[in-house]
C-alpha cells in the first residue's frame, strides 16, 4: 500500500481501459477451435501484399533505430491530404496523439469537455493530466454540441469531439459543426477523432482539413490501425497548425513510431485501390448485418463506421460472455454504461453469417 500512497493522485481515478479479448487467449482458456473476434473495431481482411512485402523488407532494417520525424511517409501524406508536411505528427497508434495533446495543453484542475458515452482514451488521458473531465449526454444517441458548446468554461482546455465515435458510430455534420464553431473560444483546442475517416460516405461529413485553414484551434486524429488494417503496427497521426505540432513535438519521444509501421503505412498510402475495393465490401457486409439483425428481431444504431451497436434486451454481459463460449468475442458495453447494449464489429461475410446465427442461438 505505501506505493499506491506515493503514486500520482490523478492515476487513482482512472480505471484501466479494458481491450477487447485477443483470439488466441479465448482459444487457450476455453478450448476452442475456432474463434472469429468482433470486438476491437478491426479490418477483418488485412492489409494488401504489397503492404506485406514492404513490411519483410522493413523487417531486415530493425536492428537500426527508426527515423523519427517519419519523413518519407510525411511527405507522402502531405501530398495526399493537401497539407504541409510541418502540420503533420505521427504516433504510435492515434492514441498517442491525444494523449500528446492532452499533456500539451491541460494542466491539472483544468476542464476537457466530452460526450458521454465516447471513446474512453479522452476520458481516462484527460483525468491523468489532472483535469476535471464534463461529460455531455449524447441525445439519441448523436452528439449535442450546443450543449458541449455551453458546457466550455474558463477552464476549458479542449473539446474532444470523436467523429464518428466509439461506441455509438454516429457523427457531426458540416453545419452542426460550422454553428459550433460560431463564437467559441479561440483558445479552446477541438479535437476531432477521425479513427474511422476512411469509412465515411455522407456528403454532409465535415471538411475539417478544410476549416484547419481558417481555425487555428484544431486538430484531426486519424489512423492506419481501421480501414489501413495495420492496428498491430501501431501508427496514427494528427493534423494541425504548425504551431500546435511543434508543441506536441516537444512532448514526444523521439522514436515514438516503429520502422515497420512507417514503411507500412508508406505503401498502404500508395495503395488506394485495394482499399476502396475493401471499403465497397465492408459496405455490403454493414448492409447484411443491418438486415439480419433486424430479421432476428434486435435494434441498432446506423453507424457510419464499421462497428454497430445492438440492443439485445438482456443482460449484455451475460449475452456477450454466451456468445464468447460459442467463440464469438463481441463487445459488452456494460463499461459504458449501456446496459442491453453490445458492440459488434462489421466482419468478413463469413464471420458475420456466424455472428447472427449464433446471436440467434443465445438470443
Ligand atoms: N479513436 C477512436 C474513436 C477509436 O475507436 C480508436 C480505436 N479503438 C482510436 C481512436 C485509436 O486508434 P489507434 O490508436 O489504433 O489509432
Amino acid at each position: 500500500m505505501v506505493m499506491k500512497r506515493i503514486a500520482n493522485k490523478n492515476i487513482l481515478s482512472v480505471k484501466p481501459y479494458v481491450p477487447g479479448k485477443p483470439i488466441e487467449e479465448v482459444k487457450r482458456e476455453l478450448g476452442l477451435k475456432n474463434v472469429i473476434k468482433l470486438a476491437s473495431n478491426e479490418n477483418p481482411y488485412g492489409p494488401s501484399a504489397r503492404v506485406l512485402t514492404a513490411i519483410r523488407q522493413a523487417a531486415r532494417q530493425v536492428n537500426r533505430y527508426p527515423d523519427g520525424a517519419c519523413y518519407y511517409l510525411g511527405q507522402e501524406l502531405a501530398k495526399k491530404l493537401g497539407v504541409s508536411q510541418s502540420q503533420l505528427i505521427f504516433g504510435n497508434g492515434s492514441d498517442e496523439i491525444l494523449v500528446l495533446a492532452v499533456r500539451a495543453f491541460v494542466s491539472p484542475g483544468e476542464e476537457v469537455v466530452v460526450a458521454r458515452p465516447s471513446f474512453l482514451v479522452y476520458d481516462i488521458a484527460s483525468r491523468l493530466a489532472g483535469a476535471k473531465v464534463k461529460a455531455v449526454p449524447l441525445e439519441g444517441f448523436r452528439y449535442n454540441l450546443p450543449a458541449m458548446k455551453k458546457a466550455v468554461g474558463k477552464k476549458t482546455k479542449i473539446v474532444f469531439i470523436g467523429n464518428p465515435d466509439n461506441p455509438a458510430g454516429t457523427y457531426v455534420t458540416r453545419d452542426e459543426v460550422q454553428k459550433f464553431f460560431k463564437g467559441l473560444r479561440q483558445d479552446v483546442v477541438v479535437i476531432f477523432d477521425e479513427a474511422y475517416f476512411e469509412y465515411i460516405d455522407s456528403k454532409d461529413y465535415p471538411d475539417t482539413l478544410n476549416l484547419l485553414k481558417k481555425h487555428k484551434n484544431i486538430i484531426v486524429t486519424r489512423t492506419f490501425s481501421k480501414m489501413y488494417a495495420l492496428a498491430g503496427l501501431r501508427i496514427g497521426y494528427g493534423i494541425a497548425d504548425p504551431e500546435i505540432i511543434s508543441l506536441l513535438n516537444r512532448l514526444r519521444e523521439p522514436f515514438n513510431v516503429n520502422s515497420v509501421a512507417q514503411a507500412a503505412a508508406l505503401a498502404a498510402l500508395k495503395d488506394s485501390r485495394y482499399y476502396r475495393k475493401l471499403a465497397g465490401k465492408f459496405k455490403q457486409q454493414r448492409e447484411y448485418l443491418y438486415k439480419n439483425l433486424a430479421r432476428v428481431g434486435l435494434r441498432y444504431q446506423k453507424s457510419a463506421a464499421n462497428f454497430i451497436l445492438v440492443d439485445v434486451k438482456k443482460d449484455s454481459t451475460q449475452v456477450a460472455k454466451q456468445l464468447l463460449k460459442k467463440g464469438v468475442i463481441v463487445r459488452d458495453m456494460s463499461f459504458w454504461k449501456l446496459k442491453g447494449f453490445i458492440r459488434i464489429t462489421v466482419g468478413t461475410q463469413q464471420e458475420n453469417k456466424k455472428l447472427i446465427s449464433t446471436l440467434e442461438e443465445v438470443i
